[in-house]
């Protein structure tokens, strides 16, 4: 079993069974670079979907696993995930879950979404395709830019192939556009 849901601001939540673990990653977008945080914790089967509530804390999960209740809060501005004890979910508004289908759950497990998953370390970041690196306020990146391939000229009164770069015709003399 896998849910998934949107937490706003580029942010995505992956929630998965995976025998007595419970998977959560957080994934977050923004244009050119993708952040993906992981944690999981023995929480025993699920005997039904997990809950998610936004708070005033923050995104609380729950879960029902064997014959107990796991609680676990998730901050997705400090991208913090850890389990705490029941919490008071009175004002909480129940975030909508989306199952996600077992064909692609599979292809999430074997089939990893990019080649290389971007780094995070403090404020230092780093991803891949294409190339960019981020520490602090500094920032460079490595793109592919084809540098344009200079064509041939000839000169509009002979015909004669000019040089990149000649002024006037080698043959003619005729002035040459640039
Ligand atoms: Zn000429």
């Amino acid at each position: 079993m896998a849910y998934t849901a949107n937490l706003g601001s580029h942010q995505q939540i992956m929630i998965a069974n995976q025998g007595k673990q419970t998977l959560i990653s957080l994934l977050s977008s923004t244009p050119g670079q993708q952040q993906s945080q992981s944690s999981s914790f023995t929480t025993g089967n699920w005997n039904k979907p997990p809950h998610l509530y936004q708070t005033e804390l923050g995104f609380i999960l729950e879960i029902n696993s064997d014959n107990r209740q796991h609680f676990i809060l998730i901050q997705a501005d400090t991208n913090s995930i850890s389990t705490i004890t029941a919490p008071f979910l009175q004002n909480a508004i129940l975030v909508n879950l989306q199952s996600i289908p077992d064909s692609n759950q599979n292809r999430l497990e074997f089939e990893p979404m990019q080649p290389m998953q971007p780094m995070k370390m403090g404020n230092m970041s780093m991803s891949m395709n294409p190339m960019s690196m981020k520490m602090g306020n500094m920032s460079m990146s490595m793109d592919e830019t084809k540098t344009p391939q200079p064509t041939k000229r000839f000169c509009t009164q002979c015909g004669q192939e000019a040089k990149i770069g000649d002024r006037f015709c080698g043959s003619c003399g005729n002035k040459l556009d640039n």
